[in-house]
């Protein structure tokens, strides 16, 4: 993207959705309904800011290697993305919910080690390792909640927010691993090279979380 134009990448569903008010309050607005269009590229109200819709796993990629300035996040992908180029400056305070170890009330290992299912790998690792339990991992795209049910895992990792889909399948919340909330983040390079802009857009948001969080 060239240095007049500040890229902003998000994630459709609910981290757009809860975004787009954000970014209206900070004077930025789509110039076509994001629900409908399959454009990957979207203009915005104000000509030199452009949205990049993309997986909510790829966002840090995006914004570390400067294809995108800012991006939305949630902290479960930012705890899981291995790299470090990337600053975390405001938490949006939207699409919160609880990062928890869930399972089946009362079931036991069947070999020496618990089994965790679960697309978290790397914060899985990490959690049993303080804990100091040695466990196995086992690797998922979605759908964590099937695995108790059919023998794959004793355990999950996943994020809870209502706990109506653990509910649903017969499974319990035991641990919080972390609360989680979707952050802006932004490449170290455009936070320099960019700085007034960057910096002026920061506010914006920040007084809408604050504007979000009085109401
Ligand atoms: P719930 O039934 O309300 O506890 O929601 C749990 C389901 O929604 C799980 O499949 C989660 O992966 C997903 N979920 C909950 N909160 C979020 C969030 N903030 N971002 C993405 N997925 C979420």
């Amino acid at each position: 993207m060239t240095n007049s134009t500040l890229t902003i990448a998000l994630s459709k569903g609910r981290i757009l959705n809860e975004t787009l008010p954000l970014l209206a309050h900070a004077g930025i607005t789509p110039a076509e309904d994001v629900d409908k269009s399959r454009r990957l590229i979207l203009a915005t109200s104000q000509p030199d800011v452009k949205l990049l819709i993309i997986r909510a796993a790829d966002v840090p990629t995006y914004v570390e290697h400067g294809a995108a300035d800012l991006g939305v996040a949630g902290k479960d992908v930012l705890m899981e993305y291995d790299g470090d180029g990337l600053y975390e400056p405001l938490d949006l305070n939207i699409a919160r919910c609880r990062m928890m170890v869930a399972g089946v009330p009362g079931a036991q290992a069947s070999g020496a080690r618990l089994r965790v299912a679960t697309k978290y790998v790397n914060v899985t690792r990490r959690y049993y390792a303080e804990q100091g339990e040695q466990v196995e991992i086992i690797k998922l795209y979605g759908s964590m909640e099937l695995a108790p049910l059919v023998g794959l895992a004793e355990r999950i990792v996943d994020l809870v927010d209502t706990g109506g889909t653990l509910k649903a399948n017969g499974l319990a919340p035991m641990e919080t691993i972390a609360t989680i909330s979707a952050r802006l983040i932004v490449n170290k390079a455009a936070m320099k090279m960019k700085h007034a802009r960057v910096k002026a857009l920061i506010a914006r948001l920040a007084k809408a979380v604050e504007k979000n969080s009085d109401e």
